[in-house]
């Protein structure tokens, strides 16, 4: 098989791997309207050929640069493409849903939670991100959804989670976090 080479905004192309530190799917697939060719830039590309891989949810484009006659391989979706974070410093970043998944495991962790509320717990916050129609969001956006999933799924975690998260200006407000939580009536 021919090498993978990720084109797009990504500067240096990677090697598609199952590692879990690997970026997910998703990230390999969001290119640019424009085709540019990793090797010399130019936009002018050919598609040579074209599949369904994955169980028919991205298209394997095999390209072909008019410019300098390199070959290329890419993978795109399109509905399935999450939208791109925005960093607080203005970056941006692919949507990472196992690091997204670590985050929230940690904060349940020995706290009395199924993996499968977890699961369906990412997939509001896919669904919701997806239903944004956004390429890109502010990754406070995320941020707020998890808390929000969190604070569904168990307060502790909530808690654990909105400490790191919102990096609580003061004890006083992390204080106050906890009375406000402690004053609300206890679900289920
Ligand atoms: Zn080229």
């Amino acid at each position: 098989m021919d090498p993978v080479i990720i084109p797009s905004v990504y500067r240096k192309p990677y090697v598609l791997s199952c590692h879990p530190d690997a970026l997910p799917w998703p990230s390999l697939f969001l290119l640019p309207a424009t085709m540019h060719c990793p090797f010399c830039g130019a936009n002018d590309t050919k598609v040579i050929d074209s599949r369904l891989v994955a169980e028919g949810e991205q298209v394997r484009r095999r390209r072909e640069c008019l410019a300098c006659g390199e070959r290329f391989t890419t993978f795109e979706t399109a509905e399935l493409v999450l939208p791109r974070l925005i960093k607080t410093d203005g970056s941006r970043q692919p949507f990472d849903e196992e690091k997204l998944r670590a985050g929230m495991q940690r904060a349940l962790e020995k706290r009395p939670v199924s993996v499968e509320r977890l699961e369906s717990s990412l997939v509001h916050i896919k669904h919701k991100l997806r239903a944004t129609g956004e390429r890109e969001v502010k990754s406070l956006v995320v941020g707020e959804l998890v808390m929000a999933e969190l604070q569904k799924l168990d307060e502790v975690a909530y808690i654990r989670f909105a400490s790191v998260y919102r990096r609580f200006q003061d004890l006083n407000e992390f204080r106050e976090e906890i009375d406000r939580l402690a004053r609300e009536p206890v679900k289920e």
